[in-house]
């Protein structure tokens, strides 16, 4: 089986070399038992780890079932390892988080049994070696005799013609010892043994020869007894590791060490979620649109998450249909395009809603007409919203708008339910910078989510929507039979107007009229021009007081009226929707052109030039999301370490 050949072996240190063994001519047979005695350092290790093919040696030949070995190469040593040699070690190397039955499956794992296979054959093993019992025990809690007949029948497991053990007894009273040595000479009936040990006295009972090394030599070789004969077994030709044996393993490892891999888990979903912050934060680092400078010519709301969408030839969209379109990311839609350009700005007691927003908001701001021009908007980032895109279920007080001024809004003081507020709308592109409607709107209801955002009512999203467009109406003097053409900026609602078909003037236009003109206009009908159309009514001016809605010139009119007005205007050929997030602005967009609606991304359309600021902002936020990125990889590397530790 064996056979050593004037074997010599060196240890080169930079001082000195070591003879370790000495032309060693040994021959080892199965069915032997062999003890390899000696003082320390006269070689048994040596000599042990040569037969096993863990070390080369520099002279001699050593044969294996008659083949020289040195032409071995790495993989035919590896084969050898695996195939041929099973250890047995004096400190045991078990793996002590498992139990004693999983001790010996892994060893059936590695060589690619199934594990219902591994676990059968496992505990043949540990019938054996007299630890059928104990086999659910852990192998940390066994005795140091227990801990080696598990060793053992771990080295059984690998099923192999050659037992190789070193120092087995050395740790273990006599009485295990002993037991440890009558099982060992039971398997080499049918095995090739060998037993490096100090204890000569205790071992010599049980060989079948002896072997005893003085400084690298043998000095003695001597057969205690015949080996007996019998046909070698022939193990099943070895399966190779493939992946299921791997994953065995692995699930093996972490049902024995429940804390350590619930740690790793952690750490490994940790470091996978700040990974995509980062990773996230990184790609919206690379959209060059962010670097550019933005333009407010055409839209005031650059919110990147606004995506327009405009009717097209050959659909009638309405937000219902693009809600059954289901598209993806879409977290609102809103109606009502226009207004989301319209800047609204709240007066009054609740500033705290804003928290920083309007530091300056004057308490005891003189709310007068007059003083219209004077009102600042402190932050223009606010923009309307319709109470159209809300559900009950998303408030937590009151309810949603019903009547004309009403809106819902976020805030943590419930009192303000049901009060009435003063709202002031702008858009500095459309009406000029001073310019803007006030209205006195009631909180219905408060929002669950916090949010700075107002909904309101959808009347007074009409109002806004229709302030797009001029208007016109012609005053006939009974004198001298001309027109007056009066244009009016808007059409508004004048809450004060009591009688539906009562029309009232603004401010400016009221002073201009003398006593005889407003008794004329008094007694006669006015033709309202809306686009080229006429709406010829009889319309009773309201000539008591001047609207006060804007100091635009303005005509207020009833609210049925203005409805009358509004149903034969609006247009609702384009709308809003938002996106979750500006990521999903290019997915939305080319969906929706798939699915034939014209869209537009507010933000997109007012980038122009670059920005370097920005730019450079930009390369920084890439630098930090690479550094981070390596650090966290960094960060499982070691603490992952320290926890399999
Ligand atoms: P034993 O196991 O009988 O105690 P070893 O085989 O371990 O003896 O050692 C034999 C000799 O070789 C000793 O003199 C030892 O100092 C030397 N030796 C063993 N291993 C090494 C090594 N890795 N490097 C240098 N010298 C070694
Ligand atoms: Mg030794």
């Amino acid at each position: 089986m064996l056979k050593l050949e004037n074997i010599s072996k060196y240890y080169y240190s930079s001082s000195s070399v070591t003879c370790a063994l000495r032309k060693v001519n040994l021959e080892f047979k199965l069915g032997e038992f062999v003890a390899i005695t000696g003082e320390s350092g006269s070689g048994k290790t040596t000599l042990l780890n040569l037969i096993s093919g863990l070390d080369s040696y520099e002279d001699g030949e050593m044969y294996i079932n008659g083949n020289q070995t040195s032409f071995f190469d790495e993989y035919d040593w590896e084969k050898y390892r695996k195939e041929e040699i099973a250890f047995i070690f004096q400190h045991y190397n078990l793996i002590d988080s498992f139990t004693v039955l999983e001790n010996v499956i892994v060893s059936y794992l590695i060589d690619g049994y199934s594990f219902k296979e591994a676990k059968e054959k496992s505990k043949e093993k540990l019938k054996l070696v007299g630890l059928e019992k104990d086999a659910g025990k852990k192998a940390v809690k066994l005795s140091g005799g227990q801990k080696q007949r598990l060793s053992i029948a771990r080295a059984l497991a690998k099923e192999t013609n050659i037992i190789i053990a070193d120092e087995p007894t050395g740790n273990l009273d006599v009485e295990n010892g002993t037991a440890i040595l009558s099982l060992l000479k039971e398997l080499s009936k049918e095995k090739l043994v060998i037993v490096v040990t100090h204890n000569q006295a205790q071992i010599e009972p049980f060989v079948t020869r002896k072997i005893k090394l003085h400084d690298g030599e043998v000095v003695l070789d001597q057969k205690v007894e015949d080996p007996k004969e019998f046909t070698p077994k022939k193990y099943s030709s070895y399966r190779t590791n493939n992946f299921s044996s791997v994953f065995n393993f692995s699930i093996l490892n972490v049902k024995s060490q429940p804390k350590k891999s619930l740690l790793m888990f952690m750490l490994v979903l940790l470091c996978v979620l700040t990974s995509f912050v980062f990773l996230g934060n990184f790609k919206m680092n690379l959209d060059e649109n962010k670097t550019k400078t933005l333009e407010t010519s055409l839209f005031l709301n650059l919110d990147d998450t606004r995506i327009l969408v405009k009717k097209n030839n050959q659909f009638f969209i309405t937000p219902e249909t693009l809600l059954e379109a289901k598209i993806k990311n879409v977290v609102s839609v809103e109606p009502f395009d226009y207004i989301t350009d319209i800047n609204y700005y709240l007066l009054g007691d609740y500033k705290y809603i804003y928290e920083g927003g309007f530091v300056d908001t004057p308490d005891k701001m003189d709310t007068n007409f007059v003083d219209m021009s004077s009102i600042a908007f402190v932050d223009n980032s606010h923009f309307m919203r319709s109470s159209l895109s809300l559900s009950s279920d998303m408030l937590s007080y009151g309810r949603l708008p019903e009547n004309p001024f009403e809106m819902v809004l976020y805030s943590n003081d419930a009192s303000i339910l049901n009060t009435v507020q003063t709202v002031y709308f702008k858009n500095g592109r459309l009406w000029g910078a001073d310019t803007s409607y006030k209205y006195d709107v009631k909180i219905v209801g408060l929002l669950k989510e916090r949010t700075e955002q107002v909904y309101f009512s959808e009347k007074i999203c009409q109002i806004m929507d229709l302030s797009r467009q001029q208007f016109s109406i012609d005053i006939m003097y009974k004198e001298n039979y001309r027109n007056m053409t009066k244009t009016f900026r808007n059409i508004v609602i004048d809450p004060k107007i009591t009688d539906p078909q009562g029309i009232s003037f603004d401010k400016e236009l009221l002073s201009t009229l003398t006593e005889d003109r407003i008794s004329f206009l008094k007694e006669n009908n006015t033709t309202l021009h809306i686009k080229g159309e006429r709406y010829k009514h009889t319309y009773n001016f309201d000539l008591s007081h001047a609207n006060e809605v804007s100091s635009l010139p303005t005509l207020g009119v009833s609210l049925e009226t203005f409805d009358y007005i509004y149903n034969h205007f609006k247009e609702k050929e384009q709308f809003a929707i938002f996106a979750s997030d500006y990521a999903y602005v290019d997915e939305i967009i080319s969906e929706l052109k798939d699915k034939g609606f014209d869209t537009l991304s507010c933000f997109r359309a007012s980038v122009t030039g670059y920005d370097n600021d920005k730019v450079i902002n930009q390369y920084v936020n890439l630098l930090i999301s690479v550094a981070a990125i390596l650090f966290i990889n960094f960060l499982i590397i070691v603490l992952g370490n320290s926890i399999l530790k």
